[in-house]
């Protein structure tokens, strides 16, 4: 059984094919300049594991464009790694907003895309482009192929209300939906599964905190085998800072900086999400590989800007441990969490009140699922590297298969 699976933004979609059979990549690929309004071309670059690459520009006006690019480039390009799209069994599309509409992946007919659709309010840069996604996959598959929705929320589902509620009138949660949703949750489960397998223990016997460090981050902690607190929040913005974003602030420095300079929410919007986090505080770069770099080289902002992302992972993680009334494992995973063994080892560092040590040499190796603390460390820490797209295949085997 062949899964595809699609992580569509409004201009871009990104696809993995994934075997079932063996769990083994495909391809992958990514279409870009979808939609372009300066009349450029989209681009599609396709590549399968044993090195084949097709890259091609043409006409994408929407998505559908894109898709037929895609089957071009998985059935006839030089890089083609099956005779016809049929060979797919299913599609998954990565969603991001399921509000409380969606607890779990599901087969998505028209009711499911209208529920998606509507989620938009709730994530306007995310599910519309996911629905132009799912509809144009109808319009060149038609319904021949079952599509399933993997949503970043539903792992979070399980939250209790009063981790998820804000204390705000309770008529904006009542009207409009505003609570807690969380993100990254298809990461997060994952890794928590994967940890529970490394170690032969039933999820539901341990207490987890699981840190997604990436350009964007999150932390959760996982409790009784399901999410019980998470960072983010009613949008993928709160928790603590990120490549560009904010993290938790007083809301107050919002109206302050608003009424000063005038500010549209839309202007509040753009400068928390992109122009914020370690970005905002080092005048410099998102990436942690250049801050890493400048703060060694002796820049003082990207130096401040580690350390304050530092302090408030290391905030999250104490919080959560008393919010469980103690831990097991931490578990670190995506860009930074698997690459940064410097910063993983300096949280853990801060956290040596949990009896936690770390051992260098594994802490050094990379691409492995790996403890690294010492066999003596009152609490396990590991690296487990995260694959949503694994992941959100597992999940659509199921639902099909159901
Ligand atoms: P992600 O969103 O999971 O792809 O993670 C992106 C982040 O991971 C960026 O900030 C990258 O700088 C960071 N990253 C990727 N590779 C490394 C590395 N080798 N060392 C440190 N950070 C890395």
């Amino acid at each position: 059984m062949k899964i595809f699976v699609v992580n569509a933004g409004s201009s871009t979609l990104k696809y993995q094919v994934i075997d079932m059979s063996d769990e083994s990549l495909v391809c992958k690929g990514i279409c870009d300049r979808i939609g372009a309004t300066d009349g450029s071309l989209g681009t599609i670059t396709h590549k399968t594991p044993d090195g084949r690459i097709y890259e091609n520009e043409c006409e994408m006006p929407t998505h559908a464009e894109a898709f037929e690019s895609v089957v071009y480039a998985l059935t006839k390009s030089d890089a083609k790694v099956m005779d016809s799209f049929d060979e797919i069994s299913a599609i998954g599309h990565r969603i991001v907003q399921g509000g409380s509409v969606f607890p779990e992946s599901c087969i998505l007919d028209d009711a499911a895309i209208d529920e998606v659709e509507k989620l938009g309010e709730l994530a306007p840069l995310h599910n519309p482009a996911h629905v132009l996604a799912i509809r144009a996959c109808l319009k060149t598959f038609g319904d021949k192929i079952p599509q399933v929705g993997v949503f970043d929320t539903a792992f979070h589902q399980t939250m209790p209300k009063r981790t998820y509620m804000y204390a705000l009138p309770y008529k904006y949660y009542r009207e409009y939906g505003v609570r807690k949703y969380g993100a990254h949750g298809t990461s997060h489960k994952y890794v928590s599964d994967r940890l529970a397998a490394m170690l032969g223990k039933d999820k539901k016997d341990m207490k987890i905190i699981t840190c997604h460090l990436g350009s964007g981050c999150s932390i959760s902690a996982i409790k009784d085998g399901v999410c019980f607190d998470t960072s983010m929040g009613f949008t993928p913005l709160d928790g603590f800072m990120m490549g560009t974003r904010t993290g938790t602030l007083d809301p107050s420095v919002l109206t302050y900086i608003a009424e000063k300079e005038n500010l549209t929410p839309a202007d509040i919007n753009r400068i928390c999400n992109k122009e914020s986090g370690v970005l905002g505080i080092s005048e410099l770069t998102n990436d942690n590989r250049d801050l890493v770099n400048a703060a060694e080289e002796g820049n003082e902002q990207a130096a401040l800007a580690l350390e304050m992302q530092r302090y408030q992972i290391v905030k999250f993680i104490g919080s959560y441990v008393a919010a469980m009334n103690g831990v097991d494992a931490i578990v670190f995973t995506a860009g930074i969490g698997e690459n940064n063994p410097q910063l993983r080892k300096d949280i853990c560092k801060d956290l040596q009140f949990l009896g936690i040590e770390i051992d260098d040499e594994p802490n050094n190796k990379r691409g492995l699922e790996i403890r690294i603390s010492t066999a003596d460390s009152k609490v396990g820490v590991y690296v487990v590297p995260t694959n949503e797209e694994l992941a959100i295949a597992r999940e659509t085997k199921e639902v099909i298969s159901k």
